[in-house]
């Protein structure tokens, strides 16, 4: 049984990971914040605060796993710019005990980890090129973006010196299970309660921000193909294709119903950001070559699943 661990096993990403794995037949421990946290039923839990405690090197040396997930983080751009100093720990210091932790054992010739780490499309912040790629200048504009990116070139260092770390940069992935902290979540979730009546607007920020949004199953796969190809690497891991804010709005209430929406929705000054990319979209066509990757679901089919998960959840 191959023993893989994750942290942030119970956020989107680790929970359709966890149920990946375990369908694999993988061990699977998880680091969790706290134990009122919902973890994927069969998963081994280990309570740890990543962001006070330094433990997560003892927890690898410990449990010896084939395969480690780094999916921890702080998780939203916008709220790292209110706390840019727990941002540096969770996304970049903690991802440095890790690889400390891997690099130790591997010089000790005990066992051959293999290093996935969630990286993101943050870290070009305002790109240069279009798509962005494997050797896009990395020039992150937010705190999310400057900690991922030291993480992603962490990763890279530690590969030169022999440990097999692989960097996954991740456009944005969606999925019912994001929170509403994400534009998409909060716009599906609105979209089912105005058709409702249950509620009357929905404030936004920049609705001409081009994102390239994936299915989050998707993005978890190509954590675990990454994981079993021989040879580690960085990875861009996107659709190439890229939508508006404004574009989601639209598929979101007409999936939902509601055709008088453009009354519904209005722009707070607040919800705009500083260093906000006007556009991003991916090119993974290095992901497809090595790692046979390619998405699976497409932009309407993922804004209709999420719709219909939030209007039947108010049924
Ligand atoms: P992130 O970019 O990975 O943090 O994902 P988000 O879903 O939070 O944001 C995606 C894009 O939506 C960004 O360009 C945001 O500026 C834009 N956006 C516009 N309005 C909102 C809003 O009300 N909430 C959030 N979270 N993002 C918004």
């Amino acid at each position: 049984m191959t023993r893989a661990l994750i942290t942030g096993v119970t956020g989107q990403d680790g929970s359709y990971l966890a149920e990946l794995l375990l369908a694999q037949g993988y061990e699977v421990h998880g680091v969790t914040r706290d134990a009122g946290e919902v973890v994927t039923p069969g998963v081994i839990a280990h309570e740890l605060d990543l962001s006070t405690d330094s433990a997560i090197g003892g927890l690898i040396t410990e449990l010896q796993p084939r395969e480690i997930y780094n999916l921890a983080a702080l998780s939203s751009v916008f709220q790292s710019w209110q706390n840019p100093t727990l941002t540096a720990r969770l996304n970049g210091a903690v991802v440095a005990e890790m690889l400390a932790a891997v690099k130790t054992i591997h010089d000790q010739g005990d066992v051959d980890i293999r290093f996935v780490q969630a990286s993101s499309a943050e870290i070009f912040g305002t790109p240069t090129d279009s798509p962005q790629h494997e050797g896009t200048p990395v020039r992150p504009t937010s705190p999310y973006g400057a900690a991922k990116a030291y993480a992603h070139g962490l990763v890279g260092a530690y590969r030169t010196a022999g440990v097999a770390a692989s960097s996954l940069i991740l456009y944005n992935h969606e999925s019912p299970r994001r929170p509403e902290t994400f534009v998409t979540r909060k716009i599906t979730a609105a979209a089912a309660r105005i058709s409702r009546g249950l509620q009357d607007t929905l404030e936004l920020g920049n609705m001409d921000a081009r994102r390239d949004w994936g299915w989050a199953p998707d993005y978890a796969d190509a954590l675990v193909r990454a994981a079993q190809h021989p040879d580690a690497d960085d990875f861009v891991i996107a659709t190439g294709i890229s939508h508006s804010v404004r574009d989601f709005v639209a598929a979101a209430f007409e999936r939902a119903g509601v055709e008088d929406w453009a009354d519904r929705v209005t722009v707070a000054d607040s919800l705009l950001r500083t260093g906000d990319a006007a556009l991003q979209r991916g090119d993974a066509s290095k992901a497809q070559q090595i790692l046979g990757w390619t998405p699976t679901v497409e932009f309407d089919e993922i804004v209709a699943a999420m719709v219909d998960h939030d209007l039947a959840l108010l049924t």
